[in-house]
């Protein structure tokens, strides 16, 4: 027999087990598949035949079958793979089951054979109504049981559905799949690079890419105008819940491009992916400049689902003698907070767990002010007797609301009031289920500078271009510049981000130079390579790159991302199942030049 298209028919069977339909009655059938469940009720013995399709009733009953293949039936252990034969019924009514797939037939068998026996498995695949998952650490030890469970191959399904559609839309659009090196050299996202050991070259190191940057703006220099690629990324960051250290992106760059070009794609990408996973999605996709995000929400990956906009209150302090709130305005800061309706009725410990919060995210709290019975209360009130600037300004308190405020600088405000944000629309139940709010935030900036070191690191990454604009405006500010970068944010989320990048080679020498990588040599060693092929002759470029896991996650409806990665890492950067990191012996390490130190 022949693998032929659209039928799972192999030397070894005729259907999948889990796609029989009514259509099928009549028909004489030969199965593999798991034993998912088997109950032997004296007369006759059920086992539910388990394959990637679902799951099938298959009978041994003593009208139809011979007393050996009921006794094998009765014998066979759960998770065997077996190869049944027999033939498609109806099921008598009342017997039919609505839940499943095949709840309109069962099979009656007239042979079993156990081709793969089974070990107790163990954790449980199949498991009863309400019976909880086995623990997530078991589970990832065992992955090749827990990969056994419908839910998880639904979403590696839907995983593959997505790649393949990404495929067609951008192979459509002229885009090429092309590969780029594992073994690669440092690229700067920002994060650690893991290194492998050369043996053959004593000493040095690859480094695994942290994206394929360098090598795709390398194809528009080679005029391979538009390329994209399902590229495996490693970081080697600290641990964080849901990061996983390898990690999968849609990469995507294209030549003779603007923002608003790559914007466009971008978002056909993400409303053809969506519709890949039966979702109607509307573009263009609200925009929104860094800036106003930042101000409006205190983030640049906004939560447009629910409101509570953080306004600037500073007027309202101005002139009170309220020390904390003078001395930040003082010092140039600034008091901004968001007012929150119906919070009046919290109680001060409830108020006090989401200042904890707040503090946490690096503010040294959270100023309260309350209305009650049209006067405003708490600690704060009585450095606003006889004027209340918050019947009208920027954002009044209306009876029953909480306004919660911090004073400081935005760069602690912004984070705290984000935190605060998020937390009062959770507690409020503002944040509704099931909505999708894309959003665009452009005009990153192209700098952050670290406030200790007064180093500027790139907010994108080195090779993102600077707006000209403010270049020009201010030549000798460069944290005051702009940059051509973008993100596509999905409820709070980020699903992917890109730039236009700089394909002058002198432009990009300078960004090195004011990254401190300031020495021609050490350009050379660093980015030989890029420079050198942008001198050769340069198109503009840019591109974008998105997060296949997170995507993938929130269209299967996932919580984490370990959902949707066949064998994933754990939240601690290790892989349960296949024991790695490990150690080595210490000889392959003397192969590597390399020995461990003793501490
Ligand atoms: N390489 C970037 C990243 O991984 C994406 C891009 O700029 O296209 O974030």
């Amino acid at each position: 027999m022949t693998m032929s298209p659209g039928s799972f028919a192999t030397s070894w069977r005729t259907h999948r087990a889990g796609a029989l339909r009514a259509a099928d009655i009549g028909t004489p059938v030969v199965l593999g598949g798991w034993v998912h469940r088997s109950r032997n009720l004296g007369g006759i013995v059920f086992v539910d035949l388990r394959d990637i399709d679902g799951i099938v009733q298959v009978s041994f009953g003593t009208d139809w079958a011979s007393a050996e293949a009921i006794a094998a039936a009765a014998a066979v252990g759960v998770e065997s793979v077996v190869v049944v034969e027999g033939t498609v019924v109806a099921r008598a009514e009342g017997t039919r089951n609505p839940e499943m797939g095949t709840g309109d037939v069962e099979v009656r068998a007239t042979a079993i054979r156990v081709v793969g026996p089974a070990t107790t498995p163990a954790i449980p695949v199949a498991r009863g109504r309400g019976e909880k998952l086995a623990a997530e650490e078991l589970r990832l030890r065992h992955r090749y049981l827990d990969l056994r469970r419908a839910d998880l191959q639904a979403n590696l399904v839907l995983r593959h559905r997505l790649m393949q559609a990404t495929r067609a839309f951008l192979s459509e659009r002229g885009f090429l799949e092309i590969e780029t090196p594992i073994l690669t050299k440092p690229t700067p996202e920002g994060a650690r690079d893991y290194l492998v050991p050369s043996r053959v070259h004593p000493g040095e190191f690859y480094a695994l890419p942290q994206s394929p940057q360098i090598y795709k703006q390398l194809f528009m220099t080679c005029g391979l105008d538009r390329y994209f690629q399902i590229a495996r990324c490693f970081r080697d960051e600290d641990l964080r819940a849901d990061r996983q250290p390898e990690f999968t992106q849609i990469d995507i760059e294209a030549s003779f491009v603007s923002q608003d070009d790559i914007l466009a794609l971008a978002e056909q990408l993400v409303a053809a992916l969506w519709r890949t996973a039966g979702h109607d999605v509307t573009t263009p996709f609200p925009r929104m400049t860094y800036r106003d995000a930042m101000e409006r929400f205190g983030c640049d990956r906004p939560d447009l689902r629910y409101g509570l906009e953080i306004a600037d209150h500073t007027e309202a302090f101005r002139g009170t003698s309220f020390g904390i709130a003078t001395a930040a305005i003082a010092a140039g800061g600034r008091v901004r907070g968001i007012v929150v309706p119906g919070g009046a009725a919290w109680s001060r410990k409830q108020v006090d767990e989401i200042e904890a919060l707040a503090k946490s995210a690096g503010a040294a709290g959270l100023l309260r002010v309350r209305r009650v019975d049209g006067k405003l209360d708490g600690p704060l009130a009585k450095f606003f007797e006889g004027s209340d600037p918050f019947i009208g300004g920027a954002q009044p308190i209306a009876e029953g609301a909480l306004a919660l405020f911090v004073a400081g600088a935005d760069r602690v405000s912004s984070p705290a009031l984000d935190r605060v944000r998020q937390e009062c629309a959770q507690r409020l139940g503002l944040i509704p289920e099931g909505e999708q709010r894309f959003l665009i935030v452009t005009d990153f900036p192209m700098f952050d500078r670290d406030p200790e070191s007064g180093a500027l690191a790139a907010v994108h990454h080195p090779f993102t271009s600077p707006q000209v604009d403010d270049m020009t405006a201010f030549p000798d500010a460069p944290d005051r510049w702009r940059a051509n970068a973008y993100d596509v944010v999905l409820n709070g989320l980020e699903l992917g981000g890109g730039s236009i990048r700089t394909h002058d080679p002198a432009v990009q020498s300078r960004m090195f130079a004011l990254l401190g990588i300031g020495e021609k040599a050490e350009q050379e060693r660093r980015f030989g390579f890029l420079l050198e092929a942008l001198r050769a002759g340069a198109p503009p470029h840019g591109g974008i790159a998105f997060g296949v896991d997170r995507i993938a996650m929130l269209l299967a409806g996932a919580t984490s991302l370990r959902d949707v990665i066949a064998f994933p890492k754990t939240t601690a950067a290790r892989a349960l199942f296949e024991d790695a990191p490990t150690q080595v012996p210490p000889e392959d390490l003397a192969d590597l030049h390399l020995g461990l130190r003793a501490n």
